[in-house]
């Protein structure tokens, strides 16, 4: 198993230091604004929206390792999807950091599997995917991660 962590920490170093989709998007007409007070993580998810599908998706913030690379993980798998598809897929993330069930493949969400050990850092793995579904709902408003039970 210590070859496994070995790959998921890579993921997630990689995204920290290589982050996709990171910058303003300039055709997006949708965008939310995430924040976690407790530990000073910041991220804006913007969405390039068609009707029911995410055609483009790009992130912008600052804070930590996980979220960062987090959101930046986040964007490789939400584009192209059907806001229903995204929700579906944020499900299968926050099982996966608050359980530390890692899913039967091998994928670069299960990276984040680890972080349920650390309580604390599961609102930084899911403060992006937080922001995202708030943007895909329209809803403007900063999505803070107090108001979650996770
Ligand atoms: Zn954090």
């Amino acid at each position: 198993m210590s070859d496994l962590s070995d790959l998921y920490q890579q993921v997630i170093l990689d995204h920290n230091r290589r982050p996709r989709n990171r910058g303003k998007l300039p055709t997006a007409n949708r965008v939310a604004h995430g924040d976690n007070p407790s530990c000073g993580d910041q991220c804006s998810v913007y969405l390039n929206l068609d009707g029911d599908r995410i055609q483009d998706i790009s992130f912008d913030g600052s804070g930590c390792a996980i979220s960062q690379a987090s959101a930046s993980l986040m964007t490789t798998q939400l584009k192209g999807k059907t806001a229903a598809e995204a929700e579906a897929m944020f499900k299968d993330f926050h099982e996966i950091v608050t359980s530390g069930k890692e899913p039967e493949e091998i994928s670069d969400v299960a990276a984040f599997a680890g972080v349920h050990a650390f309580p604390a850092r599961i609102k930084c793995a899911t403060l992006g995917w937080h922001a995202a579904l708030n943007a895909l709902k329209g809803d403007e408003q900063p999505a803070t991660t107090e108001s979650h039970t996770d």
